[in-house]
């Protein structure tokens, strides 16, 4: 990335035909408004102008996109695999050509850092090629031979599925998504957040212009309660791939429960990072700064509660305190910020009432806790951090989806593994100590389903991705991916004359 004026003309650019022309569905291979003729207006978080009108599809729209995934399904299932690879390898390809309008559209429209931004646009390119290398044994089954019967197993993709993600990171979410949904032999109905839909629209056009048959991705544009409910309703859509809030993800399984929806759900997270005395400090201060202050807090996998022997917590808080208070808050496009506006500001509102929730409770505000200034005008808040807080309290149990860190101190592994075990959600957890033994039996111990020892979140693309507990149903990644997107059948054929049981005879 050049310096901010320049990457700022290339936003205007990029950002114009979205003003001028807004935000259409993709339905069957075409460009389309939405059936009611509503359109919906999308804001930048940056100084809240509006960055364009969106196609506000509903129920309607929802029934002629599954029908046109309905329709493309038979083909797309049986194209040879060799094929499905190659074009998703196209897209790919296409992705990184245009990753800088990618990266630039997304800040502008989430608010978040081009810092992470540009690399967001590349994982979302290699999560295509990662799929893509698996569509030809994507139907492997296995060999389970009996006595007089040889079991066999193979898979089919399920069907037309429908794919619903948040707003924090839409682009990179999405790939990941819908990658592997496409490899497998699905197609798509994706539905995406209507607080940050630009990127949505980028991806579909690319796939279509790197040779995907038209009604294989359909998009609707809309909101939750109106194109995404309709969309987990539909009688076609065999399967519900969704990533956000854990009321929602409640809200999906009800409303999919009379088409019983197949669901696979990407929850919200209150992931703890526990730090023992005889950690790699230098290292778990980088850790956990990077994994609460990056992506603006608003991530799924963030550090945000941090557990802190007693016998380090006030050098290692302060030290926390002095790093969050050094953070350089700026314009998303600047490639010296490290923190953006959040995503809108009634989401600004949620995270700054924890502000006062927290003092209201007894914690105390080591750093931040207000607005801050910041280019636009538009959602910033100051990187916070609130110490000495106990389990207990709503900054310990929430999820605040900010820049927004809790430490809590123990005095032993025994109540690190309670305090940390203490919550709702079951996302992912960190754990730095040099102690061998300890980080073997705290893993196995803490309700997380994913555990970086020694690490920030490290994506390895073939393991399994998900959580337990509210934090979700179902894991992504590798061959879990295949498994949620394929239906597994077993053939059994004779080998010999058993005895088959006469009756009448
Ligand atoms: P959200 O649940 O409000 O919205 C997510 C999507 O669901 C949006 O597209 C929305 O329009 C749609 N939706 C809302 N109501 C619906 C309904 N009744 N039926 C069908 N669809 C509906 O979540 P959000 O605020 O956009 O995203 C933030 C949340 O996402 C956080 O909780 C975060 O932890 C979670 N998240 C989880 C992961 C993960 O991998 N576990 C990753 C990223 C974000």
């Amino acid at each position: 990335m050049t310096d901010l004026a320049e990457t700022l003309q290339k936003a205007d650019a990029y950002l114009r035909r979205f003003a001028d022309h807004g935000v259409m569905n993709q339905i069957d291979g075409k460009a389309v408004p939405a059936a009611s003729g509503r359109t919906f207006r999308s804001i930048s978080p940056i100084d809240l102008k509006p960055l364009a009108d969106i196609a506000r599809g509903d129920a309607e729209d929802i029934d002629r996109a599954a029908k046109a995934a309905k329709a493309a399904f038979p083909a797309w299932r049986d194209t040879p695999p060799q094929t499905r690879r190659n074009i998703l390898h196209a897209v790919a390809d296409a992705i990184v050509a245009r990753a800088e309008e990618i990266a630039i559209v997304e800040s502008m429209d989430t608010g978040q850092p081009i810092r992470f931004m540009a690399k967001a646009a590349i994982r979302g390119a290699e999560n295509f090629r990662f799929f893509a290398d698996r569509a030809p044994s994507a139907r492997d089954g296995q060999a389970l031979p009996a006595p007089d019967q040889f079991n066999y197993t193979t898979r089919t993709p399920i069907g037309p599925v429908g794919i619903i993600t948040p707003w924090n990171t839409p682009f990179m979410l999405s790939t990941w998504k819908i990658a592997p949904a496409l490899a497998a032999g699905c197609t798509i109905v994706h539905k995406p957040a209507e607080l940050s839909p630009l990127t949505a629209r980028l991806l579909v056009e690319i796939a279509e212009g790197a040779g995907l048959p038209p009604g294989v991705w359909n998009l609707v544009n809309g909101m939750g309660e109106e194109a995404g409910k309709a969309l987990t309703e539909h009688p076609d859509i065999k399967a519900i791939a969704f990533v956000g809030e854990s009321g929602t993800g409640s809200l999906i399984m009800a409303q999919g429960a009379p088409t019983l929806k197949r669901v696979h759900f990407e929850l919200g997270g209150k992931n703890p990072v526990v730090v023992f005395d005889d950690a790699n400090l230098e290292r778990a201060l980088d850790a956990v700064v990077f994994m609460i202050y990056s992506l603006n807090g608003e991530r799924c996998t963030s550090s945000s509660r941090v557990l802190v022997h007693s016998s380090i917590y006030e050098t290692f808080t302060k030290q926390l305190a002095e790093r969050a208070a050094a953070i350089r808050i700026g314009h998303p496009l600047d490639p010296a910020t490290e923190l953006g506006p959040l995503i809108h500001p009634d989401h600004f509102d949620k995270v700054s009432a924890y502000f006062h929730i927290a003092h209201k409770d007894g914690a105390t505000i080591a750093t931040g806790g207000a607005a801050a200034d910041g280019p636009g005008g538009g959602c910033y808040v100051q990187p916070t951090l609130f110490t000495h807080a106990r389990t207990g309290m709503r900054i310990a149990q929430e999820e605040v989806f900010g820049p927004v860190l809790t430490a809590i101190p123990f005095d032993d592994e025994a109540e690190a593994l309670a305090i940390a075990n203490d919550v709702a959600y079951g996302l992912a957890g960190y754990v730095w100590t040099n102690d061998l033994t300890r980080a073997f039996r705290f893993s196995e111990a803490l309700e997380a389903g994913m555990i970086w020892v020694n690490s920030e979140n490290v994506r390895h693309l073939p393991s399994p991705f998900g959580g337990m507990k509210a934090s979700g149903i179902g894991r992504d990644g590798g061959d879990y991916s295949f498994d949620f997107y394929m239906e597994t059948k077993n053939i059994a054929f004779a080998t010999g004359m058993h005895r088959i049981p006469k009756l009448g005879a």
